[in-house]
This record gives C-alpha cells, structure tokens and sequence, in this order.
C-alpha cells in the first residue's frame, strides 16, 4: 500500500545494513491481486543476498524491518493488502519445516509473480524438494495472472 516502490527500497536497503550485501536483484514487477479480489496493483521483487546469520536470525530480522517500515497486521486466514511483506525463498538448497519457518516457500511453484523475477536472477537454480530449476517450475506454472516486469 501506498508508495509502493519506497516501502520496497526501503525494504532492500535494511536488508542491506542488517542482513548482508546484495549480490543479485530482479527488476521490479508488477502484479494483479492473488489470492483475493482487490484492485490493487502488487510490486514484487526478488534479491539475493550473502549473510552470516542462520534462517531463523534472518526471519527474526525482516520481521522487525516489516514492522519498522509500519505493517501492523499479521496475515490472518484471509489475503489482504499491507505496506511489506518479505518472504524467505530459499536458504543455498536448506530445507527447513518448523512451526515457525518452511524454506523454500511452500508457495513458490503456484506464484508467477513470485517464478518470474526469480527467474530473472536465478534461472538455473534448483529448487531443492521439486529437484527442478527455476525456468522449468515457471514453465509449468498453473497461475497465469499477469505478471509484468518494469523498467525501473
Ligand atoms: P504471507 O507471507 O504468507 O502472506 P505473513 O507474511 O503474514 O504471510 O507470514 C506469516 C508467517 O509465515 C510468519 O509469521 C512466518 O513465521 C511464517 N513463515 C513460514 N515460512 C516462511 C518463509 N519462508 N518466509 C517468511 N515467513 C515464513
Ligand atoms: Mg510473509
């Protein structure tokens, strides 16, 4: 919700000084509503990132740039807007399934807007329970919601 690109900046550049340095990011995208009729547009964006901190540190630290870039809400049972939401794809080809933490995202295969900037930047990468690489999970991706990658 409301400037969008900013939250997102804002978002990278915390992760940044508090997770570690950006070795690779997607361009912007923009995409339809999922999961919930809404008419507002979603920008999404995909970045890599080198770090020390283990997944569970680093949950622990974009939880806090969630709440300091002002998202009050946790996600309830239903889809709604929010100013940020930062998701963990994957940690190197870790497979995690706690209460808290499920690395990769269980959401991956079913969200273009999610396959398509990572295919941007990580085309090759195998994802580590499906054994198949980004590129092949995006050509077989049933959402066909729009997904559109911009310029800047
Ligand atoms: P969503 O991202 O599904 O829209 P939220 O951002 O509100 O929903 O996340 C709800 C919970 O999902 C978080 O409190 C977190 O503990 C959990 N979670 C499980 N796996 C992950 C992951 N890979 N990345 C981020 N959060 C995750
Ligand atoms: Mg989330």
């Amino acid at each position: 919700m409301g400037d969008k690109k900013k939250h997102i900046n804002d978002a990278i550049n915390l992760i940044e000084n508090e997770i570690g340095e950006i070795f690779a990011a997607s361009s912007m995208y923009l995409s339809e509503a999922w999961g919930f009729d809404s008419d507002t547009v979603f920008f999404n964006k995909v970045i890599a990132v080198e770090t020390c901190f283990n997944v569970f540190e680093i949950l622990d630290i974009t939880q806090k740039i969630e709440l300091k870039l002002g998202r009050t809400h946790k996600t309830t049972d239903k889809y709604q807007s929010r100013i940020i939401d930062i998701d963990i794809l994957f940690y190197d080809d870790k497979i995690i399934e706690t209460q808290r933490l499920t690395v990769p995202h269980p959401q991956i295969p079913n969200r273009r807007f999610t396959l398509q900037p990572l295919a941007e930047i990580a085309s090759d990468f195998i994802h580590p329970v499906l054994n198949k690489n980004i590129s092949q999970l995006l050509a077989e991706c049933n959402d066909k919601s729009n997904v559109e990658q911009r310029n800047n």
